[in-house]
């Protein structure tokens, strides 16, 4: 055996998140090639559930209980996984390179004396050697890199890289773990959590998403891209520099920094299609890019491309489209 691989678990509100779903179901067909054990560790307060739903799809689960980890903090997640981390040895450590991942990843590595690699998009071994891909330039190229010899290593797993299959197995081997820490020393203190005000529409769970792009100019010319949002009940979204102008609520952001979402149809319409927005999106079951410029890198995730002017395209597709819905 090479070793062993650890995935910590993400959760919130009682839900387990759904990169920790897309790692594990990743690493399952990754580790396939070589002789590894996958295992995990949930901690929370009150996980029994996380846990049931957890077990059967690794070797073996470890469970941390503490009313104290009942929210993510890094100090506590920090003192609660280090013991466990020395005690089981594992080759890799895992996590999303989500905003926990980011943020304990690179304090467990520091603590543990282990390299960290963020923001990977595989690894593989060539027999003791770790090789890792990473994105350079926005995703123009990717590079593999090798790691230097340790004996573990701390990896954060770029989201909308694999897709969770919801595999179980048999119920495998689960075992709760003390926590080993002074409760009265922690630094920082959890308060609660303050959620944005919500409009009401979830991305996530949207069929057809229209997406906007920097090239449909300005906050009133969105209104083209809503006529075609409307006629398709579809619901609008948008990349970075949308959401950073105002043009749409944050909470519509597609991407890296915004949402994963795998609608049945994205049009993108005057989107470039940088790898930061594309992580959010090429997963959809359909994709129509609309775009001035034939080189523009979103033509290379679309299924269907017009190159084209957005204000010509838009209007004549939401015109066909309405004339095919209500024939005179
Ligand atoms: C750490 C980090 C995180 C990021 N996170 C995100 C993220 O979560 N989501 C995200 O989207 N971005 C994110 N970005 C930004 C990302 O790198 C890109 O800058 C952004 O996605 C570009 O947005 P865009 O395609 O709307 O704009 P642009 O890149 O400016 O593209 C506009 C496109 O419109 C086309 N166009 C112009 N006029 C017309 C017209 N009349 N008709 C048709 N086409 C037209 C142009 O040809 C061009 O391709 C992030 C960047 C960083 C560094």
């Amino acid at each position: 055996m090479r070793g062993k691989i650890l995935v910590i678990v993400e959760h919130r509100a009682k839900e387990i998140r759904e990169i920790t779903w897309e790692i594990l179901s990743g690493l399952k067909s990754l580790i396939d090639n070589y002789d590894m054990e996958l295992q995990a560790v949930v901690l929370g307060h009150r996980i029994d559930s996380l846990v049931g739903e957890l077990a059967e799809s690794v070797a073996k689960l470890y469970y941390i209980g503490d009313e104290e980890l009942e929210f993510y903090t890094w100090e506590r997640y920090l003192y609660a996984l280090i013991p466990l981390i020395e005690e089981v040895g594992p080759k890799l450590i895992i996590m999303g390179h989500t905003s926990t991942g980011m943020d304990l990843a690179p304090r467990l590595s520091a603590a543990m004396d282990s390299p960290y690699i963020p923001d990977c998009l595989n690894f593989r071994f060539d027999g003791e050697d770790l090789f890792v891909t990473r994105e350079l330039f926005g995703g123009k190229l990717n590079s593999e890199i090798k790691a230097a010899k340790n004996k573990s290593y701390f990896l954060t797993l770029r989201p909308g890289i694999f897709t969770p299959k919801g595999e179980k197995g048999q119920q495998k081997q689960v075992k709760g773990i003390a926590t080993a820490f002074d409760k009265k020393g922690f630094l920082t203190q959890f308060l609660g959590l303050l959620e944005p005000p919500r409009e009401g529409i979830d991305i996530t769970k949207a069929d057809i998403i229209i997406g906007v792009g920097r090239g449909v100019g300005d906050r009133e010319k969105v209104k083209v891209v809503e006529e075609l949002a409307k006629v398709t009940g579809g619901v609008l979204a948008g990349t970075r520099p949308v959401i950073d102008s105002g043009w749409l609520p944050k909470e519509r952001q597609v991407g890296q920094s915004g949402k994963i979402v795998k609608p049945k149809l994205y049009i993108a319409c005057g989107i470039s299609g940088a790898s930061q927005h594309t992580i959010g999106m090429k997963k959809s079951e359909i994709i129509i890019a609309v775009n001035n410029d034939p080189h523009a890198p979103i033509f290379k995730v679309a299924h269907y491309g017009i190159v084209g002017d957005l204000f010509e395209i838009l209007p004549a597709i939401t015109s066909k489209i309405r004339s095919v819905k209500s024939p005179r």
